[in-house]
């Protein structure tokens, strides 16, 4: 007699369909589901980025947020699965094209990207979002604001770092451990210098290009992946955070030490952002309606965002005596800007402005994205009773993965 459609076992079906994830599901521990559905932040597209990312991609991580905003050149090819020579022709966006090829590998994959500067472009909002985030990175002073970001927040990252055919792993989860806490006098001092770049170029600027080799990007690049996949399976008591994982091919070095941490009491990482309300505001709403709807809800007569910089109102040419009033977030002042308004190459400026947005403020009728605030960030508001944080739930579409 022949069985109903209805009367097949169920495994027989599933057998019909092969799923990208079914070699996985076969190993011990593996949330095939938990990994489908994650967020997963990857932060700088290049060797490391594109090693990460090709992970992530054949592991099935069902949502990548891919940011970075240099453009492929022939130099990256050696070190970049991702890439092709056509794209370095092209001068094409390194984000744009990983977000391309990731969904090629893996066509079950989400990706967005965000041509941007991890330091400026990225609203806490989306790292608040995200089940990992995965430092790709070669400067410092955008690990301490991914440290800074992901520690108000309360979540850990991954971070790699690779040069010649060695690397280096750490994985940093607050109260165990702190990149900012870790820092040396001498690792400060170059922080330092960077932050005092006047130009968004220089600040990011690599001093001197780090060779590195797919080899260093591989090995880093998959322990990297490695420890993402435990923060997705919240698998706390065999993640490295708190050991430090260092190797070296031509040394045959491998090792994995536990390093000891002192937390240090000023350290700006460890603020955290308890209660963060929601809002229907946006980072297109204007500074006035924003200023309404905090004194509104925060039953608060002049709520005050404060910035973590200042937003440039005027530039004073020492040589002409001529001010003009601008509007410009710093971190975005360039040399180009510069040359504009110095009447000659010796001409000094004075730059006025504020971090700290209320009332008085004079471009009341101005979007929050003028002054700098990125999508989905979560602002920091001073009323009389102390500090309040407040999401900009506004721009809740801005996190796409398609
Ligand atoms: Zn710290």
């Amino acid at each position: 007699m022949k069985a109903k459609k209805a009367d097949k076992p169920k495994d027989l079906i599933k057998l019909g369909s092969p799923r990208w994830d079914d070699t996985f599901r076969m190993i011990k521990g593996f949330d095939a589901e938990r990994v489908n559905g994650a967020k997963v932040m990857v932060v700088g597209a290049g060797a490391l980025g594109n090693e990460v990312l090709k992970n992530l991609a054949l592991l099935n991580v069902g949502n990548i947020l891919i940011v970075d905003f240099d453009t492929i050149e022939y130099s990256n090819l050696s070190r970049s699965i991702l890439y092709r020579e056509s794209d370095s022709k092209k001068s094409k966006k390194k984000c744009e094209v990983a977000a391309e090829r990731v969904r090629e590998i893996n066509p079950n994959v989400k990706v967005q990207a965000i041509n941007g500067d991890i330091m400026l472009d990225v609203g806490l909002g989306v790292f608040r979002r995200m089940d990992a985030v995965i430092g790709c990175l070669d400067n410092r002073l955008a690990r301490l604001f991914i440290n800074r970001n992901c520690f108000k927040l309360g979540k850990p990252w991954v971070d790699g770092a690779i040069e010649n055919l060695a690397g280096q792993m750490n994985v940093y989860r607050p109260g165990i451990n702190c990149y900012e806490c870790q820092l040396t006098n001498i690792e400060w001092s170059i922080i330092q210098y960077r932050l005092g770049c006047p130009d968004v170029a220089q600040r990011n600027a690599t001093q001197g290009r780090i060779p590195t080799t797919p080899i260093a990007a591989s090995i880093i690049g998959a322990m990297q992946s490695a420890e993402a996949l435990k923060i997705i399976f919240d698998n706390q008591k065999y993640s490295l955070a708190g050991h430090q994982l260092d190797f070296d091919v031509m040394l045959s070095f491998f090792s994995i030490s536990t390093i000891d941490y002192v937390s240090k009491p000023d350290c700006i990482s460890h603020a955290s952002m308890p209660d963060i309300k929601a809002s229907p505001m946006s980072s297109g709403s204007t500074v006035a309606e924003t200023l309404a709807w905090l004194a509104e809800h925060l039953n608060e007569p002049e709520p005050e965002i404060y910035l973590h910089y200042d937003v440039v109102l005027s530039i004073t040419s020492v040589l002409s005596e001529k001010t003009h009033d601008i509007l410009l977030p710093k971190p975005h002042f360039s040399e180009a800007i510069k040359q504009r308004y110095q009447a000659s190459e010796e001409d000094e400026l004075r730059i006025s402005g504020t971090g700290t947005i209320n009332k008085k403020f004079p471009h009341q009728d101005e979007p929050l994205s003028k002054l700098g605030v990125p999508p989905l960030h979560i602002l920091t508001i001073g009323t009389a009773k102390g500090i309040s944080f407040v999401e900009l739930n506004g721009d809740e579409n801005f996190l796409h993965f398609q």
